[in-house]
């Protein structure tokens, strides 16, 4: 097992992270810019090293410079958390080749699911369903994307290769539209992930988005571990989350569990790992994969009773992977709702001193957060400042403990999403259960 680990990131999971390692007796090296210097995660770190300025490209995305505390702290291996580095195939590559390990898949793995072209290829091999589309990137003859177009049938979607965060992608829903959306995205593509590559999907209109966690050894030995339902979104970013997904036959979840585990033993999978898919009438169809730990991954955990930070850690080192399918079980419900530093119907962002916190306790309820009374939300990166986790045998026990948590939960001095969150959980189709991907946007268009 490793002694200790640096890790590279910020927030609420450079916590979660640290108290993995410490349950698990590991020292942990906390790497921070400057904006983060009081962060609670670096106070309670048994290491600490300032890497840069407050812009992420100078601090969390300085390869170097994070290389370089690994170096100085004599760190063993290098958690990348989410977002930041956590998907750079060059940064993983670069960790190995200094001698640490990285915790995650092997950087070839990154590469191929970073190129959503090859992930879906691989995705086909693997006997996973994916969205119908084009085969591959679109050619650059305009005549043939008219045709592949045709094919598909409208309405399409037009997606960046190279594409993230939501970003690189355009709805088309008439033929005269199609060529100029192409262009479009390609440039924008080009620009924001330095790849043009573009691909077609079938548009899908009322789909839900749901998603199967794994847990492989890179080897043989492959899990899953059920399901989430992220259908409650904003602009391709993930509002609320839940498991299991409400409504959906649990052998429709087996069988589509079954083959993401069989994709994992395909491509030799190390650490935990997401398959994203779009669901609707039944079928689920992948979209990406996420090669890493997610926002979301508390209510998998809650769920099934096992710590994915841990396991990826223990997977890492090379311990034994000990766990087999017949291991996994599921019992109750859990939500996760995203609290954000921001307006709450407005959406922008409102960093700021913190001048009164009180979060929620009591049965069935976790709180994921760095923040504190008095502290200080920078600007400078994502607004997400906690998430509010419930746990309940039943979704709606798990429903109202979230009711309750967020009536107790108090944040001053600066404006939340949490008007928001207790709003959608009066919601009589979100409470019914099983709203598509464009309800939020739908039922937000309808405010007065
Ligand atoms: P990103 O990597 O930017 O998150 P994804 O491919 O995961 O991109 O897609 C993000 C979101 O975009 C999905 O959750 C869904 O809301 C929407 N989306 C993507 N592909 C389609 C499609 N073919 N039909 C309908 N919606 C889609």
């Amino acid at each position: 097992m490793f002694e200790k680990i640096l890790i590279a990131n910020r927030g609420e999971i450079a916590l979660r992270i640290q108290r993995a390692c410490r349950e698990l007796g590991i020292k942990t090296v906390v790497v921070h810019s400057e904006a983060d210097r009081e962060a609670k995660y670096v106070r309670l770190a048994d290491e600490s090293v300032c890497i840069g300025p407050a812009p992420s490209r100078e601090s969390y995305l300085n390869m170097p410079a994070i290389i370089s505390a690994a170096e100085v702290t004599d760190s063993e291996a290098i958690h990348p958390g989410y977002g930041f580095l956590s998907e750079n195939a060059d940064f993983a590559d670069r960790v190995e080749k200094s001698g640490f390990v990285f915790i995650g898949p092997r950087p070839d793995t990154i590469r191929l699911m970073g190129d959503k072209v090859s992930a879906k290829r691989a995705m086909i091999e693997a006997g996973v369903p994916v969205v119908p589309g084009s085969e591959g990137a679109l050619p650059d003859d305009p005549q043939e994307i008219i045709r592949v177009a045709r094919e598909v049938g409208y309405p399409v979607i037009i997606k960046a290769a190279g594409g993230g965060g939501g970003r690189g992608m355009r709805v088309v829903y008439t033929e005269a539209a199609l060529l100029n959306a192409v262009t479009m995205t390609r440039s924008e593509a080009g620009a924001a992930f330095n790849n043009p590559e573009v691909y077609m999907e079938k548009f899908l209109e009322n789909p839900r988005h749901i998603e199967i966690q794994v847990l492989a050894d890179g080897g043989r030995n492959a899990v899953w571990l059920g399901e989430r339902d992220c259908s409650m979104q904003r602009r391709h970013q993930k509002v609320i989350e839940e498991a299991p997904a409400p409504g959906v036959a649990r052998r429709l979840i087996e069988r589509i569990g079954d083959r993401c585990a069989d994709a994992c033993r395909k491509m030799g999978y190390r650490g935990a790992g997401t398959f994203e898919f779009l669901y609707e009438n039944g079928e689920f169809y992948f979209i990406e994969m996420n090669t890493r730990i997610q926002v979301e991954h508390p209510v998998t955990e809650l769920i099934t009773g096992i710590d994915l930070v841990q396991q990826q850690i223990l997977i890492a080192a090379g311990e034994k992977f000990a766990l087999r399918q017949r291991d996994v079980a599921f019992k109750g419900h859990a939500i996760e709702c995203r609290i954000n530093a921001e307006d709450p119907f407005r959406f922008v962002p409102s960093p700021g001193r913190i001048t009164n916190w009180h979060t929620p306790g009591g049965p069935g309820v976790r709180i994921d957060s760095h923040a504190f009374n008095g502290y200080f939300v920078p600007p400078n990166y994502d607004s997400m400042i906690a998430k509010v986790i419930t746990y309940g045998d039943t979704r709606d026990q798990a429903l109202a403990r979230m009711r309750i948590a967020l009536s107790e939960m108090v944040v001053e001095g600066i404006s939340t999403n949490i008007p928001l969150h207790r709003e959608l959980l009066q919601d009589a189709r979100f409470i019914e259960g099983g709203t598509s991907i464009h309800y939020l946007e739908n039922k937000l268009a309808q405010r007065p």
